[in-house]
């Protein structure tokens, strides 16, 4: 009997294998700034924009610390030009997710949803994601009053009463953004300092309708078809409280997104990818950039400047590579 290799778009097991010599994996400011920087040396990148085209930046509603713009620009503006000057010089980009990696031997082998990648390099710039504060009703009201993005969903909060948690950069910077619509924000933080910068801190305590409740905590987020109140702890009293409250939004940090390269590269508590200098992590040939590595930073500067040094370093790679050099050679 033949073995048909067709699958049902009549396509062979060949014809789904690609062969390149950049995968990047992420369309963040990292994933396009690599994919700028490889296909300006001519090494026609692939970038496998994952879920959310442009990462967590094209939810940001203003973008005011990138140089270049001084009159600010939107996030979804600025990975809008990230893209379409990485195109430009030949990278291509695809629509699509990586599921499964195997980075023991080269290529590497990347299986998306429709198609298995050999890539001679790998960028991974898969970025981060908002953590949630695991606890009850959180879950089960998401998208029902419990928010993760202001951007997104400040605009069905007009006139209401909002929660939000954290006490960082976002947390400050998001509030400002949710007082343009809603009727009153209160900043619960677990602590009585901000860890946001002092600029911002100052902007938030003059805007009159954001106020805080500090050294405290949500224990619970009540509501059936919506949230409808919330239960909080005084860290220092013990105190406990309830709180009635139409939205809670939620911005306490980011897990980076690592978790398919469990086993294969090395990681830092945490799970950011450990990497070098030089954008290289634990296996030769591949490199990482952007939040995905990076617990520090997380501006959009610095992870574009991670991705620049990530393709040069694979273009660097690939050289050495084309010369048959040594394996201890191509990672001196
Ligand atoms: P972050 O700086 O890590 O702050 C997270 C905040 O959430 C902290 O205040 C933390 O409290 C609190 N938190 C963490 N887990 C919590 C929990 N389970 N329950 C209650 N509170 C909790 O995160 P971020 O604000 O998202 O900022 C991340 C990075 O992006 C930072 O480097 C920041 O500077 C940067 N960023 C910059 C800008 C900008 O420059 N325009 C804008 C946004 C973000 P503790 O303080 O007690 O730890």
């Amino acid at each position: 009997m033949e073995l048909n290799l067709s699958n049902f778009s009549g396509q062979t097991a060949e014809e789904h294998e690609k062969h390149v010599k950049v995968l990047i994996l992420g369309s963040g400011p990292a994933g396009f700034t690599a994919a700028l920087y490889a296909a300006r040396a001519d090494l026609e990148p692939v970038v496998l924009t994952g879920m959310e085209l442009g990462g967590q930046v094209s939810l940001t509603y203003a973008v005011d610390n990138y140089p270049g713009f001084p009159e600010g620009i939107s996030g979804a503006e600025l990975v809008e030009r990230f893209q379409k000057q990485a195109e430009r010089f030949g990278a291509k980009v695809e629509f699509d997710t990586a599921t499964q990696v195997d980075l023991s031997k080269r290529p590497f082998k990347v299986q998306t949803y429709g198609t298995t990648y050999l890539a001679d390099t790998l960028i991974i710039a898969s970025g981060a994601t908002a953590r949630h504060l695991e606890i009850p009703g959180e879950k089960e009201l998401t998208g029902r009053g419990v928010s993760y993005c202001a951007t997104c969903d400040a605009y069905f909060f007009k006139e209401k009463n909002v929660i939000v948690v954290g006490g960082g950069d976002s947390a400050l910077e998001e509030s400002l953004f949710l007082a343009r619509f809603v009727k009153s924000i209160t900043i619960v933080h677990r602590r009585d300092e901000f860890r946001a910068g002092a600029i911002l801190q100052d902007t938030v305590r003059t805007n009159p309708k954001i106020k805080f409740i500090l050294n405290t905590v949500l224990t619970e987020i009540i509501g059936k078809e919506a949230v409808t109140a919330v239960n909080m702890k005084n860290v220092v009293t013990g105190e406990e409280s309830q709180m009635p409250v139409d939205g809670v939004f939620v911005f306490v940090g980011h897990t980076p997104n690592t978790q398919l390269f469990e086993g294969q590269l090395e990681m830092e508590s945490g799970g950011y990818l450990v990497t070098d200098k030089l954008m290289r992590t634990s296996v030769p040939g591949v490199f990482a950039a952007g939040e995905a590595a990076d617990p520090h930073y997380r501006q959009v500067i610095t992870s574009a400047g991670m991705g620049a040094a990530a393709a040069l370093r694979a273009n660097q790679f690939l050289e050495h590579a084309s010369r048959n050099e040594k394996e201890e050679a191509l990672y001196a």
